[in-house]
């Protein structure tokens, strides 16, 4: 079932598409969601969990403006965990391992319940433009055209997917998923900057063969907190994970084997991501190390396979199982399936305006993986950014951003659109200047708003808004409440005085938000600017005066010879 004429389409469904989709629709557009396979929509790639410090401030987030991923964790939380509990509220993190089976069919059951919606499986190959160069339809394999609006492309990591096991190489976007190539070569000759990225997964474990109770038990909180606004408590029966390490005699077989490791080997040219490095890039890059922690998580209540959260792996089969025998309590592990990296195309996101929107090419917007992020919520987080803005270009408004001082949401696309991507990006705290504003219990208070005026909060959490925001004021003013408004009220009184200087930084920061660039100054003819700079600032286009700060390299002089360049009207 399909809408005949939709007004946007989404191409991908994962967690970018996902969110797109859901977005666009709330919004009021006639959207399709065309994907590979219905049965792999909300899948998770890698690891059975959503959130953590950084990734849990997006996925609150994401639901203040009423999108899927928090109530979709929520319904398939079994094993939940505030992180950094000791820490400050502005760098605690929610996190969630999920049911895989019980999260995908949580977000198809969001996604089917959201009017305007339709799915349709296939692949797309093409891209028709308009003399202008704007889009005007998306081709399917099987030649149906489908005109539209805008789209949103959300590939994930199959455009040109390649798999290494070892020295073994198959073509894939996942493991026993053909890649998309007829799109990826359409997307090069679109003349779109793009690269190549590498990331991997851990081989997944048979748990009967774990010598699960020798091993120390790894606990979710006693009171579990939901995600999301919107759901009332988390209802799964909680499970506890076990925790376990490598040993010398893993790092030993790891040195001895590095030169059949794909990544090792240079058969992948890719950057893999830093902040979550395979097994082999740790033993190098930590060679004084002598154990690494090895969470292992259960993928589901009823589902017999460990991932074994840490050792991640391009190494051959049969190393990655002798490799599993040097690990306490994996003696004796089957492999229900290797671990393997994957190398994929992504866009270099400087192509995209702040709304995701590409600037070469009107009406395609891109989201997620294929922006060099990696990462559910990070996908998901521009997933619904680019679908608002999508919807809003469907029915003739402009677009809209968040700023760095507003959301999460706002530093990462910041960060991409202003810096471009060098190894896939990763939401930490520390990338955010006023992380004591932007924190994960206050999203709502930050965001729902906005959201319900640029049309993509619903109904029903409009109103529980409303009533959380009449709480809020009860416990201000010291009448009854409930007890999350008064905890939020308790939070702002902690941080009242470091709130009020920063709000006198975000005054500041904002006034160079305004100072604005226009699209077409032209560069090359500004005295005063170095010639990389020039260039830079030419791929990037900034929009403000305090976007072109940003840009690696930038100085005062060069700001400065901007300055006589800041539109006046
Ligand atoms: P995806 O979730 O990949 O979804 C893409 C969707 O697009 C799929 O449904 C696909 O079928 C569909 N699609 C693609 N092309 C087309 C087409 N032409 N036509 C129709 N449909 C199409 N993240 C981490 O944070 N840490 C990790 O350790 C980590 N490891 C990973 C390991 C592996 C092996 C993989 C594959 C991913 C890993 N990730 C990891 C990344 C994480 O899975 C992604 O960041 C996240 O899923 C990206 O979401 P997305 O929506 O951009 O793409």
């Amino acid at each position: 079932m399909h809408n005949p004429n939709p007004d946007i389409v989404v191409i991908g469904g994962g967690h970018a598409g996902t969110e797109a989709a859901a977005a666009a629709a709330r919004m009021g557009a006639r959207t399709l969601l065309v994907t590979h396979s219905s049965a792999t929509i909300g899948a998770m790639s890698c690891n059975p969990s959503i959130g953590g410090v950084g990734k849990g401030h997006l996925v609150r987030e994401i639901d203040a403006l009423d999108g899927i991923m928090g109530r979709a964790a929520d319904m398939a939380a079994i094993h939940v965990k505030l992180l950094n509990r000791s820490k400050g509220p502005a760098v605690r993190g929610p996190r969630a391992q999920a049911d895989r089976k019980l999260y995908r069919r949580a977000v198809r059951a969001l996604l089917d319940a959201t009017p305007n919606l339709a799915i349709r499986e296939g692949a797309v190959v093409d891209l028709e433009l308009h003399a202008d160069g704007a889009l005007a339809a998306v081709v399917m394999a099987d030649g149906t055209r489908i005109p539209c609006a805008a789209a949103v492309l959300t590939t994930g990591t199959f455009l040109r997917g390649v798999i290494h096991v070892g020295s073994r190489q198959t073509p894939a976007g996942r493991v026993g998923e053909a890649p998309a190539i007829q799109l990826a070569v359409r997307l090069a000759a679109l003349d779109l900057p793009m690269g190549r990225l590498k990331t991997g997964t851990p081989p997944r474990l048979d748990r009967a063969s774990l010598d699960w109770e020798s091993l120390a038990p790894d606990r979710g909180d006693a009171e579990p907190e939901p995600f999301s606004a919107l759901t009332e408590a988390i209802t799964n029966p909680q499970i506890a994970c076990r925790i376990t390490a490598t040993t010398p005699a893993t790092h030993a077989l790891i040195r001895e084997n590095l030169h059949l490791s794909a990544i090792h080997a240079g058969a992948i040219s890719g950057r893999g991501p830093r902040y979550c490095p395979s097994i082999e890039d740790k033993v190098q890059r930590f060679a004084a190390r002598e154990r690494h922690q090895i969470f292992l998580e259960p993928e589901g209540l009823d589902d017999p396979t460990v991932y074994p959260n840490g050792i991640s792996t391009s190494l051959p089969e049969d190393v990655q199982l002798r490799l599993l025998a040097t690990i306490p309590g994996l003696e004796g592990a089957r492999m229900l399936r290797p671990g393997y990296a994957v190398e994929y195309d992504y866009v270099d996101p400087r192509a995209l305006l702040p709304t995701l929107e590409l600037k070469a090419l009107p009406g395609l917007f891109l989201a997620g993986q294929i922006n060099g992020t990696t990462g559910y919520e990070e996908a998901a987080a521009q997933g619904i950014l680019a679908g608002i803005n999508a919807a809003r270009q469907a029915g003739g408004a402009s677009g809209v951003t968040l700023d760095r001082a507003q959301a999460y949401i706002g530093v990462l696309v910041d960060d991409l659109v202003t810096q471009g991507v060098s190894e896939p990006y990763r939401m930490f705290t520390s990338r955010a200047e006023y992380r004591l504003q932007l924190r994960a219990d206050n999203a709502d208070l930050r965001l729902t708003d906005w959201g319900i005026d640029v049309g993509v909060v619903g109904p029903a959490r409009a109103a529980a808004h409303t009533l959380y925001k009449s709480d809020i004021g009860a416990a201000r003013s010291g009448r009854p409440a409930g007890a999350r408004a008064r905890a939020q009220v308790a939070t702002e009184a902690l941080y009242a005085g470091y709130l009020r200087r920063q709000e006198a930084e975000i005054r500041a920061f904002r006034r160079e938000e305004q100072a604005a660039l226009a699209p077409e100054l032209d560069y090359a003819t500004i005295g005063g600017l170095s010639a990389e700079l020039r260039e830079k600032l030419s791929a990037v286009r900034p929009a403000s005066l305090g976007a072109a700060a940003r840009i690696q390299g930038m100085t005062p002089a060069a700001l400065a010879a901007l300055l006589p360049h800041i539109r006046t009207s």
